[in-house]
């Protein structure tokens, strides 16, 4: 049965007007993504939300919004991407809310711009939501099936993609979101298994395929701890780790949560575990030789750590359980590859783990990436136009790093059918943009993870005020839904209206005084936001002058707040935006020929050449391009504006 919606909708492209979107593909498929982890749910979502016919091709669709590694969403600047999907109405922050058993807000005694909100998530509830969104999504079809080739036609473009049985599925846009299945290899030890994740086959036709396109392609690295039995583990010796009381949604959508809340525990490594590593350490394939990609710095093994941090004698473990009836526990802290023999004796040295059973052994993969400096900022490869990447296979690691970059390449992709041009978020819109600059501008010699040091823009690119920023872009961009649209809408003029009684409602330093609230005696009167922007004075403690104050909705105050707090920074930051900006506006033309450009070193042409900066901002943030080489650079392009170059 065809349960997809009329194949012309109305809806938004590029501005206010409204006018019917046209489709060009006239094959069944607008745009075919293929895998159905993080990038490919995000980017099938967003796709069949502009309106195209999308289809999902996965290898398995049981495993659609599986978490490969640890069972979390969100954490220092990763919650801030959770949020910006959101923003997006993608479906990340919408699932962990339903899938959430314990939620924490990170850096919670810090400044609101370096908060980062995190939930564990039950795993099998946070597939089965996933899976059950993308079954209502109208416009969109989910197929079994394992993606072996692309088709392109003779100008290079995408025109399908050729499945397993030999089967061709048409269309001209095609996102492929593959994750760690690229020639994905399992380490254990001195143990080799060719697989993308535990007990699934890896994707190698689909590997050689990229290749043969000339894309610019390497291998990376990644782990995994082992799996325990919770009912093995002495719990009553460990010291436990609560959750935020009441928990708080990651959507903007989401109502209170409801799903039932857990504690979890921590351990940690003793002088007797890094004594086992260390005589061990040989036998570990990243130090035998048997493994020669990089590994992520920031979420390293447990050999890693304690070669890297030899004077350390202990290091943190967090168990945190899988679900609420799974008795599996994710010891997060110690991803290892070591044989499995060897990580057994490495439980008994562990306090409350000495008589765990292993459910499963932790393992390294190492498997294939695309250099991003192929793609463009909206996510489309140059060599193949009408192909998309999103995810693992672009450098990164993380669900939402992935799930950022499949909403922008899904988006992409289903505008490119429609006609419309791309839509590309720059470093002061989101960390999404920040992620993808760094990406196509800069590339990645190992995996990729998000950091709000980052981002230029902090105070800026915030949780909480994520929906400010982007959810006027995504409906301009026909990516919401019409319920988010009227509850953002409905904010919006809340927020408004509270800050118009926010600026109305002032005072005398004088009268201030006599309320006991001390500011300098020079008569001018001072209304909320500006006494909010002292440290000491809350919107609580202002409602008992005012007491219409404690009528604002809580989301609504804690903006107010926030705002009036660090307006001073702010005002700042928003000139350096402003700044920014005019270099970003300073673009430089996609067929831009680096060899005419006088002026430029041999190695600065080569990685102009190889990086197609699209701004003179872009160019300036590629190591060793010099201040001179900018304004050469500049100069050739205002020469040329009203000719080819
Ligand atoms: P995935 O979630 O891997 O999804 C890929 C999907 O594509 C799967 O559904 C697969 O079946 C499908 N697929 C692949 N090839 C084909 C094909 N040819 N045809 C059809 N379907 C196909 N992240 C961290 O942040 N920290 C960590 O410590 C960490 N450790 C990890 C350890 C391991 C062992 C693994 C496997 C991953 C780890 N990750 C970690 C990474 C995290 O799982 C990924 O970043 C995230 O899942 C990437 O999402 P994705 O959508 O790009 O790919």
């Amino acid at each position: 049965m065809d349960l997809r919606l009329p194949r012309e909708l109305t809806a938004r492209v590029g501005g206010p007007k409204v006018h019917p979107m046209k489709f060009q593909s006239n094959t069944g498929n607008d745009v075919v993504v293929v895998g159905g982890g993080h990038a490919g749910c995000e980017a099938a979502s967003a796709s069949a939300r502009f309106g195209a016919r999308t289809l999902l091709v996965t290898h398995n669709p049981d495993t659609i919004g599986e978490m490969s590694c640890n069972p979390a969403i969100g954490g220092l600047a990763k919650g801030q991407l959770v949020r910006e999907i959101d923003a997006l109405d993608g479906l990340m922050g919408r699932v962990i809310d339903q899938a959430g058993i314990q939620f924490r807000m990170l850096n919670k005694s810090k400044g609101p711009a370096v908060r980062g909100p995190r939930a564990q998530a039950d795993r099998a509830l946070y597939r089965s939501a996933m899976q059950q969104m993308l079954a209502e999504q109208a416009n969109l079809e989910i197929q079994p099936g394992t993606v072996e080739d692309l088709q392109l036609d003779n100008l290079g473009r995408v025109a399908g993609v050729v499945l397993g049985d030999g089967r061709v599925i048409e269309t001209g846009r095609v996102v492929v979101t593959t994750g760690t299945f690229l020639r994905g290899k399992i380490h254990i030890g001195s143990e080799q298994i060719a697989a993308g994740r535990v007990s699934e086959k890896p994707a190698v036709g689909l590997a050689y395929t990229l290749k043969r396109l000339g894309l610019g392609m390497g291998r990376l690295k990644t782990g995994t701890p082992p799996r325990l039995d919770g009912r093995s583990i002495h719990w009553a010796d460990l010291q436990r780790q609560v959750g935020d009381q009441p928990p708080r949604p990651f959507s903007f959508m989401s109502r209170p949560i409801t799903t039932p809340q857990i504690d979890c525990h921590i351990t940690e490594t003793t002088p007797a575990s890094h004594d086992l590593i260390r005589a061990n350490l040989a036998r570990s394939p990243m130090y035998s030789g048997q493994i020669e990609s990089t590994g992520p710095r920031y979420c390293p093994s447990i050999e890693d750590k304690v070669v890297r941090f030899a004077d350390r004698s202990r290091h943190q473990i967090f168990l945190e359980p899988e679900g609420l009836n799974d008795d599996t526990v994710y010891p997060n802290g110690i991803s290892t590859s070591l044989p499995k023999e060897v990580q057994l004796e490495l439980l008994k040295t562990i306090p409350g783990l000495q008589d765990a059973r292993m459910i499963q052994p932790g393992y390294a993969i190492e498997y294939d990436f695309v250099d991003p400096r192929e793609l463009s900022a909206g996510l489309e490869l140059r060599k193949a136009p009408g192909l998309y990447l999103a995810g693992q296979i672009n450098g990164t690691t993380g669900y939402e790093e992935a799930g950022a970059q499949g909403l922008v390449a899904g988006l992409n992709a289903a505008r490119a059918a429609a006609g419309s041009d791309a839509i590309v978020f720059d470093r002061a819109d989101a960390y999404i943009g920040v992620m993808i600059d760094d990406l196509v501008t800069l590339g990645t010699q190992e995996p990729y993870r998000m950091f709000t040091s980052r981002a230029e823009y902090r105070l800026h690119l915030r949780a909480d005020n994520a929906d400010l920023r982007l959810t006027p872009l995504a409906i301009n961009a026909s990516c919401v839904g019409s319920a988010r649209r009227k509850a953002f809408t409905a904010k919006r003029e809340a927020l408004e209206q509270a800050r118009r009684l926010a600026r109305s409602l002032t005072a005398t330093p004088n009268s201030l005084q006599k309320r006991g609230l001390s500011v300098n005696q020079d008569g001018v009167y001072r209304n909320v936001l500006d006494l909010l922007a002292r440290p000491d004075i809350t919107l609580e403690r202002l409602s008992v002058l005012w007491p219409e104050l404690a009528h604002m909705d809580p989301e609504i105050a804690e903006q107010i707040e926030i705002e009036g707090r660090y307006s001073g920074y702010m005002e700042r930051q928003e000139q350096d935006i402003r700044n920014f900006r005019r270099d970003e506006n300073l673009r430089l033309p996609a067929s831009l020929d680096y060899d005419i450009v006088g002026g430029l070193s041999n190695e600065i042409r080569h990685k102009l050449d190889q990086a197609r900066p699209v701004s003179l901002g872009a160019a300036a943030r590629i190591s060793g391009v010099t201040p001179a080489a900018l304004t050469a650079l500049l100069g050739h392009v205002r020469k040329y504006a009203n000719s080819s170059i």
